[in-house]
């Protein structure tokens, strides 16, 4: 049925466009990389029997009729890289996606539904840090005043998809109405899969991200001549509380939290930090728990801040809410993963991706693909033929069942 051969040979061809020195891939949204990566995906599109179009936004849509009216079957990915990517991040679901339909095509299966692949444009974000334009244009929420966000050249989204010489079309003609479902395979990014022995997994959710922003402010003086029982020391004060973020993330199974960004001002050797701005990345597919935790977080470092007689200020950068996964998808992808003699495991996404645009729209599933070390957004990225193969299988089962 799934010719693995034919699919891995797609990876291996497609990884060759953007080849950086040290093995990774740079391609990044609508420049020539990127355009060579989609007219090769298109090739790919055309000899699964799919007939090949690009929207206003540039998304590579491959599309089957099907026989009946019935609202659309979508699968997708993206085929654009974070700087020195991997090969498999994106562009094995949008790979095993033309691989499935190609295998139905091959043994002479038509669908009822209309079925349609689509490459999204942009996912990662890395030339305009938005992402996500194509499945943004898809769900209907991408806005004219995005495409004026520029890039580091002062490009903006709109020439760059009038450089590649697409065809103007209304960005209201990119929204995909009368959808039944949306389903993505994608490697998982993580460790669960491969601690748990598992090839494939169902996933549960999209964790949303919470980005707040710190600022603890104290009194910056002289390091030598200010006793330590008179200081306002707003390093410290952060310190104590970046260290509880740590403890208190732990007690709530679901959820994760990250400081991954500090500044020190003065940053003096000499001078007591009188000013700290931290930001904490959290993530649940709990909101409600996420929310409590940073109800948590805020009154500790209230306390903190009182108790040592620093200035706190907390600025909320964004707050995206988790993405569910569609019951029914759900129970129709693990009964495909018994059916291939898996054991099934449905675990969270804790990174976004293309289906947590489609929210609002219609009902979103996905397969998540054990990744090797968990490694990903780098050369190093690395997922097992015989997985890739065992993600496309329970595609395909999936398909057949939604196609009933
Ligand atoms: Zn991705």
């Amino acid at each position: 049925m799934i010719n693995i051969q034919r699919l891995s040979e797609h990876i291996e061809q497609l990884s060759r466009i953007g080849r950086t020195a040290d093995g990774g891939i740079d391609r990044f949204s609508y420049t020539d990389h990127d355009i060579k990566a989609n007219e090769l995906v298109a090739q790919y599109m055309k000899a699964a029997g799919l007939n090949v179009h690009y929207d206003a936004v540039g998304n590579l849509i491959g599309s089957d009729e099907g026989t009946e009216d019935l609202p659309a079957i979508v699968l997708g990915s993206h085929i654009d890289t974070v700087p020195n990517g991997g090969k498999f991040d994106g562009s094995l679901g949008v790979l095993v996606a033309i691989e499935v339909i190609h295998s139905f095509k091959e043994q002479g299966i038509e669908f009822r539904h209309p079925v349609k692949v689509i490459a999204f444009r942009d996912e990662e974000g890395t030339r305009f840090g938005f992402g996500m334009i194509g499945s943004r244009a898809v769900a209907g929420t991408l806005t004219t005043a995005d495409l004026q966000r520029m890039d580091e050249d002062g490009i903006t989204i709109e020439q760059a998809i009038a450089n590649c010489g697409l065809e103007k079309k209304s960005l209201s003609s990119t929204r995909l109405n009368h959808v039944k479902c949306y389903l993505e395979v994608h490697i998982e990014q993580g460790k669960v899969l491969e601690a748990k022995g598992a090839a494939v997994g169902n996933v549960t959710g999209i964790a949303g991200p919470l980005w707040l922003k710190f600022q603890l402010t104290g009194l910056a003086e002289h390091a030598g001549t200010t006793p330590m029982n008179q200081r306002q020391d707003a390093l410290v004060g952060a310190s104590l509380i970046i260290a509880e973020v740590e403890k208190m993330t732990k007690r709530y199974n679901s959820s994760v939290a990250t400081v991954g960004k500090l500044i020190v001002k003065p940053n003096g050797v000499n001078v007591i930090p009188g000013e700290v701005e931290w930001t904490i990345d959290m993530r649940d597919i709990d909101e409600a728990q996420r929310d409590q935790l940073e109800r948590e977080i805020k009154q500790y470092a209230e306390a903190v801040a009182r108790e040592r007689q620093l200035g706190l200020h907390v600025i909320e950068l964004q707050r995206v809410e988790p993405v569910h996964c569609d019951k029914i998808l759900q129970a129709l992808i693990k009964e495909s993963i018994q059916e291939i003699g898996e054991t099934v495991v449905s675990l969270p996404s804790g990174a976004g991706h293309d289906a947590m645009q489609f929210k609002d729209c219609f009902p979103v599933g996905m397969i998540f693909v054990r990744s090797k070390d968990g490694i990903s957004h780098n050369p190093k990225e690395f997922t097992a033929e015989e997985d890739m193969l065992k993600a496309a299988q329970v595609l395909y089962k999936t398909m057949v069942k939604l196609d009933r």
